[in-house]
């Protein structure tokens, strides 16, 4: 049995390894679990071994792990309003963590097999209507009026007006034609525009477009430009997921006040713009499915990610 001086000095050191984020968790964890195991006056360590957590921080499988953080107020129980604020915007990660996945690669990676076979049966009937060239030109439209819009809507919804250099295309003035009333009617109190966000427990991440009152309910929002109507949810494929993943991440990053965010948020808006002007469509992610059925969905997927990933280490490792 160790004494508490082993205790502290295995701690400094795990301390001296882990970033800022990890830190606290650890120290809270750490110290809760020692102040609770007083055997006359005799302490003991902790059962999971300092040196192990040092080589391997990551928790295997996350079924567990609940999309709320208990230290926030639910959002049946937080107050109805929330002090307006400037929106935080930072769209660019610290350069420290470069090896935590995004939302996007992780959804992207683990694609299921049915939606995969229906985007390459798409992408071969666009290489042959337009050619190779053709289609990667089309991509990069797409992925362009994408860029333009998001930008028109963040500096619209961070007060600084629509952007007239955005508005000089055509495209983008449809997109904004399609999606503006329902950004200027039912949007406001807006808390993160473009920010970066990370669940420090699951370790991923990714930039949520926006963090906002939708009606009368803090939510996040993803935008999403279309050419042809979206007209279930089911055509969104893994959009739901992704905002979900984005309310667990910004329930627990501990990078986000108190002040901007004061309650766990679990429930999503995604608006589809339209290219041709059409009225924009709204699909509402409940907070029952986001917590019962999304949460779920992308839990697995996160798994199967780091399973994959571990895979490919192994295999790099018998080749070299
Ligand atoms: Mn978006």
């Amino acid at each position: 049995m160790n004494t508490l001086r082993t205790t502290e000095k295995s701690l400094a050191l795990l301390l001296k390894t882990r970033s800022h984020h990890q830190k606290r968790f650890f120290q809270r964890k750490t110290f809760d679990h020692i102040l609770k195991c007083p055997r006359n006056n005799v302490y003991r360590v902790p059962t999971i071994k300092c040196q192990e957590v040092v080589t391997k921080p990551q928790i295997r499988s996350f079924s567990d792990i609940s999309i709320l953080n208990p230290e926030r107020a639910n959002p049946e129980e937080a107050a109805k309003e929330l002090k307006p604020i400037v929106p935080l915007s930072i769209s660019r990660f610290p350069k420290r963590n470069l090896d935590v996945p995004s939302v996007t690669k992780v959804l992207q990676d683990t694609m299921p097999a049915a939606s995969r076979f229906l985007l390459e049966r798409w992408k071969e009937a666009m290489i042959r209507k337009l050619g190779v060239q053709g289609f990667s030109k089309y991509q990069a439209e797409t992925f362009e009026r994408g860029r333009l819009l998001h930008a028109l809507i963040a500096s619209y919804l961070m007060g600084r007006g629509e952007n007239q250099a955005e508005l000089s295309k055509e495209i983008v003035q449809n997109l904004w034609k399609s999606i503006q009333t329902v950004v200027r009617d039912k949007i406001s109190n807006v808390r993160l525009v473009e920010h970066i966000v990370t669940h420090p427990k699951m370790n991923y991440r990714g930039i949520v477009d926006c963090v906002a009152f939708f009606e009368d309910e803090l939510v996040v929002i993803d935008f999403k430009t279309a050419e042809k109507p979206k007209k279930n949810i089911e055509s969104l494929y893994d959009n739901p997921l992704q905002v979900t993943a984005y309310c667990g991440a910004i329930n627990n990053d501990l990078a986000i006040p108190q002040h901007v965010v004061d309650r766990n948020i679990c429930s999503g808006v995604v608006i589809v713009a339209y290219i041709d002007g059409s009225e924009a469509s709204v699909y509402q992610l409940s907070r029952e499915k986001v917590v019962n059925d999304y949460w779920k969905e992308w839990i697995s997927r996160l798994d199967q990610f780091s399973r994959m990933q571990d895979l490919k280490k192994n295999s790099e490792k018998l080749t070299r």
